[in-house]
């Protein structure tokens, strides 16, 4: 996700309370709809936890949930800092969610904080159902180190990556290709993700990364985009399969007040949502645009799209959605003025 320093900074502005009365009316002009909220389910949630607060956090729901989340540290990052997963359920369907493997993409972060708390604190009928029917597991922030530099990749400065930015590191989203081993992997996180993959052995994966900002062909601004696998090798019932879980993407966020796309994705076998589906993964891609007055919203609406996933998996309603509605799902049309198109494949 690449923006011009403007745009980045505004929003550095916008999110430290400054220049109050600019976005007050940038919310007012540019707020894709009438029910943006400010909050998640009445909480204002921290759209940027600190690597200390998130395990912190993650802990805590760990305690409050009476052990019905168990939270592990799957591996350290280049820098040392503990990689999380939490895992939820003890149904027969395997859901796995993978957040911020780009380190400057974080809002998929807050919502599965969010997504654990909300199936898996308390004892209410709905949750012993689902969890009776599903296990999630989440990868919570892939790449803390990128996060810690608010950048798209891991830390190797060092290395010279065919996917990444020397200086910097890998594009750890261009490190899944089934082909390579996660022992030789050179993306260390990416590595991390394969193994606890490979070990976990989803039904179901999907990556939450974010954009910039774009409009459809009309000019109305779209909140997420999403796509399935598009590399030639992956089985078509799996393309399938993903399709589904694309189309209950899209309603659960169009019905929370967003506007879905599809996403301009590449076939490349090392992006998450092609090594993924050549594993025979429904796998999918959720883009978040970054919008800075609709945060609390985008947030709320990545939570709707986990919950809806797990939902439809749990009563099989999603294997029942026609997957050619997937292709009636609308284009992404070009970026917002003010914001600038990516230079690469941004997921
Ligand atoms: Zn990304």
């Amino acid at each position: 996700m690449r923006l011009k320093t403007g745009t980045a900074l505004l929003s550095v502005f916008v999110s430290a309370g400054l220049l109050v009365a600019p976005a007050a009316q940038a919310a007012e002009t540019a707020a894709p709809t009438e029910t943006t909220a400010t909050t998640v389910d009445g909480r204002t949630v921290d759209p940027r936890p600190s690597t200390a607060k998130l395990a912190f956090e993650l802990h805590k729901l760990a305690v409050l949930s009476h052990g019905k989340i168990r939270v592990d540290r799957i591996g350290r990052s280049n820098e040392g800092r503990p990689v999380w997963a939490a895992r939820v359920g003890h149904g027969k369907t395997r859901i796995q969610y993978v957040t911020q493997q780009h380190g400057d993409e974080p809002l998929g972060t807050p919502a599965a904080l969010e997504f654990l708390r909300k199936v898996g604190v308390g004892h209410s009928a709905w949750q012993q159902k689902l969890l009776a029917k599903v296990t999630v597991d989440i990868i919570v922030r892939a790449n803390p180190d990128g996060h810690e530099r608010d950048w798209r990749y891991n830390y190797d400065p060092t290395a010279t990556p065919e996917y990444g930015e020397k200086g910097k590191g890998y594009d750890i989203n261009r490190y899944h290709d089934p082909a390579v081993a996660p022992e030789d992997n050179p993306a260390t996180e990416a590595g991390l993700i394969q193994r606890r993959n490979a070990s976990f052995k989803p039904d179901i994966m999907v990556d939450y990364h974010m954009q910039g900002r774009y409009r459809d062909a009309d000019g109305k601004e779209i909140t997420a985009s999403t796509m399935w696998p598009t590399h030639p090798g992956v089985k078509p019932s799996d393309v399938d399969f993903a399709k589904q879980i694309a189309v209950v993407v899209q309603r659960s966020i169009d019905g929370n007040g967003g506007y879905v796309s599809q996403y301009p994705g590449g076939d490349y076998q090392g992006i998450a949502r092609n090594g993924y589906g050549l594993l025979g993964n429904g796998s999918v891609l959720i883009e978040l645009s970054l919008i800075p007055e609709r945060e609390q919203q985008q947030i709320q609406d990545a939570l709707a799209s986990m919950l809806a996933i797990a939902r439809t998996a749990a009563d099989g309603s999603v294997r029942k959605v026609d997957p050619a509605a997937a292709e009636a799902i609308p284009p992404r049309g070009p970026a917002l003025p003010g914001t600038v198109e990516e230079e690469h494949e941004a997921a």
